[in-house]
């Protein structure tokens, strides 16, 4: 026996079943008990993934209203995968373990993974991306980051929580293909290869069992196809069955209730055991999974000296998270290379949007944090601009007060709000047209982009689809850029718009980014993680399968998810997925695919490009790699993006890409095979700069069938 399993079971053998009991369940908010006696601390937990939570009562998810936990504000998962770029998720991470540290917490919730299936959930600004692979390439390095500093992640929520409407309960029906190539591989990289010591249960069903509860999931595929040894948290009251709950492989019971006592591992748990209903065992199973973090945190054991402080708010995390914001914002369309302004001329500007002067840090539900500060996008621009170019902002729309739940708004107020909309419309177009240069700042906010609830349809909220025509008609140079976690329908204005830039909830300096890129002070670089639909209509949830129903969720969209419907059945996007302008222009020259046979009777392919900066400006381009099989019977979906690199090119710099294609590159998942399997063809190699932005390809043969065990 090894000695920190040996230290284990020594500290067990001393425990209590009451001290074991409390180990295992909430005993306030965000922390379980500890052992004073045998030296054991109590774990603390924190959300979220936009930075550390502010400090909250033992009993309700409520500020204290301290100064001193005001933090980092980090760009939500939405925009970090938008920069498409893995060394940046990394240095995101470490930032985001230091501050959870610094605040003195052992296990940060985080990263959200869960898959973007329809832009209506109303979570989508804490996912990442459409596409599992990019969802992995990024989580692991984010989650390595963060355990850098002695502190867990805690990788949410597994599995398929992919909509808020009946979140607690909704039966999400996932046949096992769509579950395997498309839901499961992100959690699969997070615990195999980000090595995430914690991993969170989502609230939903999965196939008729709720997640917490979920054997099949939890210990068939978790735990012993993956053969994941760190603890499972339930989301907060996602638990439903003492009994269940005890003997399956869930670790620790959290919820939002503040009788601790009275959760389903607590007491109803001692009784159980003492009625002989479930064996102790099974709890000890759980404190070893508890105990084996507490080591690798350095909590318990003879390493606690050297467990790292952590800190936050340094200005290398302000750094950190300027970078990322950089990189995510995406230049949908640049006609006549109406981006960047130029700066020199640039005397009379006029700002026109409630996102311009809003800021979004304190919203959300639980990712939302205490920001130590946020730069708007107004302050970001007349930050850059200084005092020799008049700035002017109108707000051009208002966000209405909030209705209580299920209260309609009286005729009288409705008639009120359609006029102050159309007295600010006016306002806003009237000066439109006395302006050189006029940038609308609109979009989502919180209200939309938020845990709990979806949207019902991806309309511009607030008259924004009005204000952006009226504005275009008055002066059709207006540029438009917006703040938002998750699409929204263009289809009134992206044709006639000649620029529009995309940026997301984006961190403390989000603002500041938009700006640069307004300006042409940093040159865009992010790619869309996800379909822009031309309209809702169009998403396969809403066209194959179903979304939104609280209560049972077929999904026979299938493995069609995002990129994977709109390119195999056709669908022209609004902007598809990858897709996202630079300033300056990339060839792609000399593209060349190798594959040998590996030893164990797979494939590797190795591609080649040499892409090339063809411009006047430093850039930076994704080189996107997809894989389209030519047999297509086993309805697999046109292509699928399996390999990426993003380049960093001075003018006329050119460097070859490599980028190398294992086995799993060219499998699907059969089910009576319960096997990735490799079927023998030609499978065509494509890369790009968008999933629909092809420039070179070339066709590789696979001789042998092969099966591969994920
Ligand atoms: C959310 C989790 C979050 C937890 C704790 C739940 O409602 O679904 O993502 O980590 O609350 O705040």
């Amino acid at each position: 026996m090894e000695a920190k399993d040996a230290y284990i079971e020594e500290l067990l053998s001393q425990l209590t079943l009451d001290e074991k009991i409390g180990m295992i369940h909430g005993n306030a908010m965000f922390r379980t008990k500890g052992v004073e006696r045998l030296g054991i601390p109590p774990l603390k937990m924190s959300d979220g993934p936009m930075g550390v939570r502010q400090k909250m009562t033992d009993e309700a998810r409520k500020d204290i209203c301290m100064t001193d936990d005001l933090v980092t504000y980090l760009p939500s998962s939405s925009a970090f995968a938008a920069t498409w770029n893995r060394e940046l998720a990394g240095r995101m991470g470490k930032v985001l373990g230091e501050e959870a540290r610094g605040r003195g917490k052992d296990m940060i919730l985080a990263p959200g993974i869960n898959i973007k299936r329809d832009p209506r959930c109303g979570r989508s600004f804490e996912y990442m991306s459409e596409d599992p692979y990019l969802t992995a390439e990024l989580a692991v390095p984010l989650i390595r980051g963060i355990q850098k500093s002695d502190v867990s992640a805690c990788v949410k929520h597994f599995v398929a929580n992919n909509q808020e409407t009946g979140r607690l309960d909704v039966d999400e029906q996932i046949e096992e293909r769509a579950l395997r190539e498309i839901y499961l591989p992100a959690f699969r990289a997070a615990v195999q290869r980000g090595g995430s010591y914690a991993l969170m249960s989502a609230y939903n069903r999965l196939n008729g069992t709720h997640c917490s509860e979920n054997v099949p999931l939890l210990e068939g595929i978790l735990r012993r196809e993956w053969g994941f040894d760190g603890v499972i948290v339930s989301d907060w009251g996602a638990v439903h069955r003492t009994k269940e709950a005890a003997m399956g492989p869930l670790d620790i019971e959290m919820d939002v209730t503040t009788d601790f006592d009275n959760y389903k591992l607590a007491k109803p748990l001692a009784q159980a055991i003492h009625a002989g209903e479930v064996d102790e065992a099974c709890v000890d199973e759980k404190i070893r999974n508890i105990l084996r973090l507490m080591i690798c945190l350095k909590m318990i054991g003879s390493t606690t000296s050297t467990r790292c402080s952590g800190t936050f708010n340094t200005p290398e995390h302000r750094a950190a998270a300027f970078s990322v914001a950089r990189e995510s914002v995406v230049l949908l369309k640049n006609e006549d290379g109406r981006l960047p302004l130029c700066r020199e001329k640039l005397k009379k500007l006029l700002v026109v949007g409630k996102n311009a002067e809003i800021v979004h840090a304190n919203g959300g539900g639980s990712a939302a944090i205490k920001a130590l500060y946020e730069i708007s996008p107004l302050l970001g621009i007349s930050m850059k601009l200084g005092g020799n170019t008049e700035v002017r902002y109108v707000p051009g729309y208002f966000i209405p007060e909030q209705q209580p739940e299920n209260t309609a708004v009286s005729p009288a107020e409705q008639r009120r709000q359609a006029e102050q909309e159309q007295r600010l419309r006016e306002e806003a177009a009237a000066l439109a047209t006395a302006y050189d240069e006029v940038i609308f700042i609109g979009g989502l906010d919180h209200r939309l982009d938020v845990e709990g609830k979806d949207r019902t349809d991806i309309t511009l909220p607030y008259g924004q689809d009005a204000l952006i025509e009226a504005l275009l008609d008055a002066n059709p140079r207006t540029v438009l850029a917006f703040v938002a976690g998750s699409p929204v329908n263009m289809r009134h204005f992206a044709g006639r718009a000649k620029a529009i830039v995309w940026s997301w909830y984006s961190g403390c300096e989000g603002g500041t980014a938009l700006a640069e890129v307004l300006l042409g002070e940093v040159n865009p670089s992010g790619k869309l993680p996800e379909t822009f639909p031309a309209s809702l209509d169009d998403c396969p949830a809403e066209r194959l399968g179903e979304f939104g129903d609280p209560k049972r969720v077929v999904y026979r969209d299938g493995v069609f998810v995002g990129y994977r419907y709109y390119d195999s059945f056709g669908i022209a996007p609004a902007f598809p997925f990858g897709h996202g302008l630079s300033y300056t222009t990339f060839s792609y020259e000399n593209v060349q695919v190798d594959s040998e046979e590996t030893a164990d009777g797979g494939v590797t392919a190795t591609v080649h490009v040499e892409v090339k900066n063809t411009g006047t400006r430093m850039g930076a381009e994704v080189v996107q790699v997809y894989v389209s099989p030519s047999v297509r019977g086993k309805q697999r979906p046109l292509q699928e993006l399996r390999g990426f690199k993003k380049l960093f090119l001075k003018p006329g710099e050119k460097k070859t890409v490599v980028v190398t294609l294992p086995t799993e590159a060219f499998a699907f998942y059969r089910k009576e095979e319960k096997a990735f399997i490799v079927e023998p063809g030609t499978y065509r190699v494509r890369v790009g700069g968008s999933s629909r932005a092809i420039r070179a390809e070339q066709d590789i043969c696979i001789a042998k069938k092969n099966a591969c065990r994920l």
